[in-house]
């Protein structure tokens, strides 16, 4: 879709957010931060965000929250960012990481000296300071030499790693190095949902603002607090949840909230 048609089509248009959504990624390959597979994983994606109904469910709400808790206790949280992640929430990115205080590192799959610089470039465009990944001196154990390089004083020394739409081999790595690891996956099912501590079943365009709105509120409580918010939120018990849902089809009572019919379904 051209940038001419998306001006046309009007918001009430049923499928005006996600075919949005879907520019911004042509838009990242066009720039060339995204890859092709990044098409890919969009389109995989946006099947599980149809099956939701493109919401948020009250157990994503709460992961959610319970990632704004660990990002805030950290001693040195970071998000990684990929090529959808830039395409999509550019903008979202800086403001998270300014109101928990995390470092921005970039972290690809498909590594190449023009995608890394390019995505730095356009995070930096978006308001972001300093943008780690360029120096990839330090390993995650347990991955192919290219997949595993990150900065040493970035990921390499983070206790705290948000890692949206990220590679299950790269999650699993992760998390065997000991690290907090927060997921965001439309995908309940998905190696990266299932092995992280919290796994944020939302689509990220949703639930980057909400961990922020989540972490503005949370921000200067007692750490005791923030602790209990991590010690309550049920990780089994939201990865089911999204799962129902997905495979349930509880669309038509939820019709009023549907943003596909507008609330028009009968
Ligand atoms: P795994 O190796 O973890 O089992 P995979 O190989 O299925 O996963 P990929 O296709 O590499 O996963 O990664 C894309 C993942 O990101 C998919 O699970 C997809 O549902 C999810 N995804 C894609 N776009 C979004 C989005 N906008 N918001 C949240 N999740 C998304
Ligand atoms: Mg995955």
């Amino acid at each position: 879709m051209s940038d001419a048609e998306l001006s046309e089509l009007p918001e009430s248009h049923p499928r005006y957010l996600s075919l949005r959504t879907r520019h911004r990624i042509e838009e990242g390959v066009e720039k060339g931060i995204t890859s092709k597979q990044g098409l890919i994983a969009e389109g995989r994606g946006e099947a599980f965000d149809y099956l939701l109904g493109e919401r948020t469910l009250p157990t994503a709400d709460d992961a959610a929250r319970a990632a704004a808790a660990h990002l805030l206790l950290a001693r040195h949280p970071v998000i990684s960012v990929n090529g959808n992640v830039a395409a999509l929430v550019p903008e979202d990115v800086v403001e998270l990481a300014a109101v928990v205080d995390a470092d921005v590192e970039v972290n690809l799959f498909n590594r190449t000296d023009e995608r890394m610089q390019a995505i730095v470039d356009h995070l930096r465009e978006h308001g972001a300071g300093e943008v780690k990944g360029l120096n990839g001196d330090a390993r995650i154990p347990g991955l192919d030499h290219k997949r595993a390089v990150v900065d040493a004083d970035g990921i390499g020394d983070a206790d705290v790693v948000l890692v949206p739409l990220e590679d299950g081999d790269r999650a699993e790595a992760l998390a065997a190095v000991g690290k907090t690891e927060i997921v965001v996956d439309l995908n309940p099912l998905s190696r990266s949902a299932q092995t992280a501590t919290v796994p944020i079943v939302d689509n990220i365009v949703r639930a980057l603002p909400n961990i922020t709105t989540h972490a503005r509120d949370l921000a200067g409580r007692p750490r005791e607090e923030l602790e209990a918010v991590v010690e309550t939120f049920d990780t089994a018990g939201a990865l089911a949840e999204a799962e129902s849902a997905i495979r349930g089809g509880r669309l038509e009572s939820d019709a009023e909230s549907d943003p596909r019919t507008n609330g028009e379904r009968k």
